[in-house]
């Protein structure tokens, strides 16, 4: 796929002031609306990766970015040094939707990330007395939680963690979805936590065996360990609950939250937790000069409220079913295997030859941008498909048009 001379111009200077740190497609994007994007050509596309899941609610919600500007002529931030009057309004919302006492506030998924790990370790020594300086946490295997050192230590991706140690001990890594292992590693008494993904995002959209994360609730309740949910990619309606672990019926110790907590709209993320997790933090020991700022807390609740409003968790779980058994009943050789939940999806695919050329998930992602529909690759052969949960029948089914023509050639 070839750019525009005038999206080349905008690739050209990313390319020479920019630091290199991803490898886009070559499309250049100046506007979106709902599950459509438009390049700086005026081309349109259907955006099926939705910004790792962040537009939920899609591009330019109206009732989101009223929010935003009204909020934002008003008061954007104050720091924590004072109150305002919108954090404790946001706070008792959240905690009263996913019934948690207390909420964290914070930026990025990987700051609420490493607030939890914090949290995890705090309340390992306070409350459960695991002696100084030994607590353990323990991962999943494949796991992806952020990019900071402190949780690069605990991932077991190479291209993380290359050239970036000397890494932070304290993590124990057992396979995603094997709750045998869990329980073993769970036999440590100074293993504070489990922070998993319930569904794994980075790694290929992996949905654990049925009945993983009830498992994974008794075991750890068993052990006296929190068990602490990563959703910042599976959460807020994207698998078709609230939560992922909805799909379970079972409530963490400590929920971690981000991307969608905003409709894409500013970097939100948030940890609930209970009252007794949550207050071995002390005045002054964790913090954010943005977090829980006014014009985030405004924002994020409008986020919410479109959720709820316009039962986008029920519309993801029905699409979702639709979308995956199109997909299915295509029976393309290429094509190993469709999985997910919801609008999160992923098609595994044979890496073969077409027209001489070697052909993988990159070069199917490449063909498909050419016809309309933006998506990315996770690893070789996966490509991840999560399009926005406002996108119409009309769109997904134009979208899968696409997705299959793509995999068995135009
Ligand atoms: N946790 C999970 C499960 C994620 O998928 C991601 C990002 O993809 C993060 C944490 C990190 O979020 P952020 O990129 O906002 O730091």
């Amino acid at each position: 796929m070839k750019p525009s001379p005038e999206s080349q111009q905008f690739i050209d200077v990313e390319l020479q002031y920019g630091a290199n740190n991803y490898a886009p497609l070559p499309v250049v994007l100046d506007r979106g609306q709902g599950a459509r994007v438009w390049d700086v050509d005026g081309k349109e596309y259907l955006d099926f990766l939705s910004a790792y899941s962040a537009m939920n609610q899609g591009h330019a919600h109206p009732k989101i970015i009223k929010a935003l500007t009204t909020q934002a002529q008003k008061l954007t931030l104050t720091s924590r040094a004072f109150y305002n009057n919108e954090l404790g309004a946001y706070e008792k919302f959240m905690c009263d939707l996913l019934k948690f006492d207390r909420l964290l506030p914070m930026n990025s998924g990987a700051e609420a990330v490493e607030t939890a790990l914090k949290l995890t370790r705090r309340w390992g020594y306070d409350v459960k007395k695991i002696p100084e300086n030994q607590a353990k946490i323990i991962v999943c295997d494949e796991n992806f939680h952020g990019r900071t050192l402190g949780i690069i230590s605990a991932s077991t991706d190479p291209d993380s963690r290359r050239g970036f140690g000397p890494f932070i001990p304290g993590y124990v890594v057992v396979p995603f979805g094997d709750a045998v292992a869990l329980e073993l590693a769970l036999k440590d008494p100074t293993v504070a936590g489990f922070m998993f993904e319930p569904m794994q995002g980075e790694a290929g959209v992996v949905v654990p065996p049925d009945g993983y994360l009830k498992k994974v609730r008794e075991l750890t309740k068993a052990a006296n360990v929190l068990m602490v949910a990563d959703e910042v990619q599976t959460g807020l309606a994207r698998t078709g609950k609230m939560l992922a672990c909805d799909h379970e019926q079972v409530k963490p110790d400590v929920l971690i939250l981000g991307k969608a907590l905003s409709g894409g709209v500013l970097p939100i993320s948030a940890v609930l937790s209970s009252h007794e997790v949550m207050l071995t933090l002390k005045p002054g020991e964790h913090g954010s000069t943005f977090g829980g700022n006014p014009l985030a807390c405004v924002v994020a609740r409008a986020a919410i409220e479109v959720l709820l409003e316009e039962n986008l968790a029920e519309k993801a779980a029905q699409l979702g079913d639709v979308f995956r058994s199109e997909l299915r009943a295509m029976n393309s050789p290429v094509v190993e295997l469709v999985r997910g939940k919801g609008l999160l999806n992923a098609a595994v695919i044979t890496p073969h030859q077409r027209k001489g050329e070697k052909f993988t998930a990159k070069e199917v992602c490449y063909e498909m941008a050419e016809h309309g529909l933006l998506a990315k690759q996770t690893h070789q052969h996966i490509i991840r498909f999560a399009p926005p949960l406002v996108i119409t029948e009309a769109e997904l089914s134009k979208g899968i048009g696409i997705i299959k023509s793509a995999l068995t050639g135009f």
